[in-house]
């Protein structure tokens, strides 16, 4: 036998020892899950950011981690009842070598209507966990605990560090998460050579990034008169009315022909998106019964989610959307309107040769003995920030779950997903900290 061939065996047998470790531990897998599910980190407000936090800190804390807990301060939303606290564990090896750092939102939607049970109980039913949050992404982070945990106690001489991080505010931008820790260094290089992000993209996938994102919110303007007079008016709400017509007559048709190469799922989200996220015009809505007062609209307020492709460039995703408002003004009389921007994101795109793609590409072939499929996100998340600010390029999002359940009623992770995307980490994490 030769030294090589000897070599493979021991990396086969030691591979074969921890995703056994993990397996082990599939109780305290669902057990972790259900302890994260049940305090609420409802994000707005962001809520229980604290106790939530402390859960895992206190946790890898008995197990040898280092714990840091940052607050974004000063990040929007950050106030002394609802701070937003950020915890990072760092685990050091037995010598010098690379971080893998495992990066998870504790911050969860509402729950919204729709339920058939209790969405912070973490009911398991099923070979499922459910409950808000079970999907996206507490089980990945449950799982990516877990993965480290077996990983260490497998007792290999590893060099490096892991980094298990749990942050706040995904949900709504990351700025007092993860975008406020990659400001300060804690997601570049010295510190961290690659990340993983357990959100919610099935066991047999790895993300490599995601579309762009545009924010913005249109105004038009009216008169207001008596609404039994509506002519000695002029109503916003119409002039609304006008630009959504051009939004469907040429908008919508012209963002259908943008086809990207970037391998997004589902397959829908590989063209350009606009989603009309909501439309105010005239008086604020009666709540308790109380008649409105008859009046004309003179403001009407469009918010527009725009989601662009790596193909396209910013101003160009902006410059259509003037054009159209353009467009209504020269053939309407009395439009005005302002389009203020509201918040945007540059698509992002890991090369799928990075190693951390790379190692949990091999990872999957081992545990699920399936080729993994390399995809992109819909929708953007912290990895824009680890690219953008930290300047750290190899990330991947890895985690169980399926995506479309996100922030929908009866949101599950199923368990077994959760132990296998568990053996995927701790198999993947060996080979970026040992090198092979
Ligand atoms: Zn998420």
């Amino acid at each position: 036998m030769t030294a090589a061939t000897q070599s493979r065996q021991d990396d086969a047998g030691a591979e074969d020892a921890i995703r056994a470790r993990v397996a082990a531990r599939q109780d305290e897998l669902v057990a972790l899950t259900q302890d994260l599910v049940r305090i609420p980190t409802v994000n707005p407000p962001g809520d229980a950011y604290v106790p939530c936090a402390e859960l895992i800190g206190n946790r890898l804390k008995q197990r040898g981690f280092t714990i840091a807990y940052v607050r974004g301060e000063g990040a929007p939303g950050d106030s002394d009842r609802y701070p937003r606290v950020n915890v990072i564990a760092r685990f050091e090896g037995k010598r010098p070598g690379p971080t893998v750092h495992f990066n998870s939102h504790i911050d969860v939607v509402e729950p919204g209507q729709g339920w058939t049970v209790d969405p912070f109980a973490g009911v398991v039913r099923d070979g499922r966990v459910y409950g808000r949050g079970t999907c996206d992404m507490k089980g990945g982070l449950a799982a990516s605990i877990i993965a480290a945990e077996a990983l260490i106690d497998s007792g290999l001489d590893l060099p490096g560090a892991i980094e298990i991080s749990g942050t706040v505010d995904e949900e709504s931008g990351g700025f007092g998460g993860v975008a406020y820790l990659a400001e300060r260094g804690w997601f570049s290089k010295p510190r961290v050579d690659h990340v993983i992000i357990p959100e919610p993209l099935n066991v047999d996938r790895v993300c490599i990034g995601h579309r762009g994102v545009w924010w913005a919110e249109i105004e038009t303007r009216g008169r207001i008169a008596h609404g039994s007079m509506p002519f000695l008016g002029d109503s916003a709400i119409r002039h609304m009315g006008a630009v959504l017509e051009r939004f469907e007559r040429d908008l919508y048709p012209a963002l259908r022909r943008k086809v990207t190469a970037m391998p997004v799922v589902p397959e829908g989200a590989q063209e350009s998106t606009l989603n009309i996220n909501s439309v105010h015009g005239g008086q604020a809505e009666a709540k308790g019964g109380g008649l409105p007062s008859p009046v004309v609209a003179d403001s009407c307020r469009m918010i527009i989610d725009r989601r662009f492709l790596i193909e396209e460039d910013i101003d160009t995703v902006k410059r259509e959307v003037r054009d159209v408002l353009d467009g209504v003004a020269r053939d309407r009389s009395g439009f005005s309107y302002e389009l203020r921007d509201l918040f945007q994101v540059i698509p992002s795109m890991t090369d799928r040769e990075a190693p951390v793609a790379q190692a949990a590409a091999r990872a999957i072939r081992k545990v699920l003995r399936r080729e993994p499929q390399f995809i992109c996100s819909p929708g953007s998340y912290d990895q824009k920030h680890i690219d953008r600010i930290g300047k750290l390029r190899d990330c991947i999002a890895y985690g169980p779950g399926i995506l479309d359940l996100a922030h929908q009623p009866d949101e599950y992770v199923e368990i077994d997903a959760m132990v296998r995307s568990a053996e995927v980490m701790a198999l993947a994490a060996r080979e970026l900290l040992l090198g092979r």
